[in-house]
């Protein structure tokens, strides 16, 4: 049975704030708020072929501050929501939204559990209360820290959200933001490299010339070590990188967005994994053993790994071997 989301946007509806790097409207991809009435359509409309497809679906309201649009225009898409998890049970799973931390409260928790919420996820963005304080996000990381808990103890699966190089960033930062987020024991986590849009503050920033992201090398080393400790804490990653969307593309002025940008960051991390390796066994000829499903993340997007292993002096085979994910053996050098 395979899992998929159907994500249902509401863009930037009854949210007060600027972050330096949104615009609801282009992320989302939609102009105006759906109604319940369109929600419900929706589902209903995919239930068919879900079910046709054999899979499963969980209802994510992802675009603005979901529990911050008002609570009858909120209550009116969960009620939609919910019936159609009553109505197809075989096929829709949950639902899920994403939100602010500091619209998280005992009250807003109440109401989601009422309609059969099983996850919340926090755009936290940062553990860095600098980065927080540049980019005009308007809550600290205890906020994040608090709402994580609550959200917790309610016994929702709770997903935590962030992004590289925001205005203000460092690498260092986007480590200790990891190791919070592993701290507070997230179930899920979403990893979004910035992108600078036209018509948001960071794009302004960008165009005076005060502020540059990191580049897209810097990212990927940055996401593949994010990868690494996520993965050692047992937490999925279920998102590296913003969605293709032809309004993003249109407005963007900078930064990482790259439709493969995860098998390129899994890329780096086997690059790594096999230079150390190979430094260990010694030699520059080598046999590497992989699952076939790992064979183009050894040999890297457009053979990138074998580019830079070659340039450090060392050449490999690939050889498939079913549930191995690295094996090296080393040739005799002639
Ligand atoms: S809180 Fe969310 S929706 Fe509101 S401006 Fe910031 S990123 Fe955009």
């Amino acid at each position: 049975m395979k899992q998929t989301n159907i994500s249902v946007f509401v863009p930037h509806y009854g949210c007060p704030h600027r972050c330096t790097f949104c615009d609801q409207r282009s992320i989302s991809g939609a102009q105006a708020p759906p109604s319940a009435e369109d929600v419900a359509a929706l589902l209903a409309g995919q239930a068919p072929h879900l079910r046709d497809t054999e899979t499963r679906a969980e209802i994510a309201f992802f675009g603005g501050s979901f529990t911050g649009i008002g609570e009858e225009y909120m209550r009116s898409l969960l009620t939609a929501a919910r019936d159609a998890v009553r109505r197809y049970p075989d096929v829709y799973t949950g639902i899920r939204c994403s939100t602010r931390p500091d619209f998280i409260d005992d009250r807003i928790l109440g109401i989601l559990e009422e309609y059969g919420m099983t996850a919340v996820e926090l755009g936290a963005q940062s553990m860095n209360a600098e980065v927080l304080r540049l980019n005009e996000r308007g809550h600290s990381p205890e906020d994040v820290e608090r709402a994580a808990a609550m959200i917790r103890e309610r016994g929702f699966s709770l997903g935590l959200q962030m992004m590289t190089g925001l205005y203000g960033d460092k690498p260092g930062y986007c480590y200790e933001t990891a190791e919070r987020f592993i701290a507070m024991k997230a179930d899920t986590v979403r990893v979004y490299p910035t992108v600078i849009l036209d018509g948001t503050r960071l794009g302004e920033l960008y165009k005076a010339g005060e502020y540059r992201t990191f580049t897209f090398d810097e990212t990927i080393d940055i996401c593949a070590r994010l990868l690494r400790m996520f993965g050692a804490a047992g937490i999925p990653v279920i998102r590296l990188g913003l969605h293709a969307s032809a309004e993003v593309e249109a407005k963007m002025l900078g930064g990482v967005y790259h439709p493969a940008l995860r098998e390129i960051a899994e890329s780096r991390i086997f690059y790594g994994d096999m230079l150390a390796e190979m430094k260990r066994l010694g030699g520059t000829r080598f046999i590497v053993y992989t699952d076939p499903a790992n064979i183009s993340r050894v040999s890297g997007q457009r053979k990138e790994n074998r580019r830079r292993l070659g340039e450090l002096g060392y050449t490999f085979e690939i050889k498939s071997e079913k549930g191995t994910r690295l094996r090296i053996y080393a040739l005799q050098d002639t």
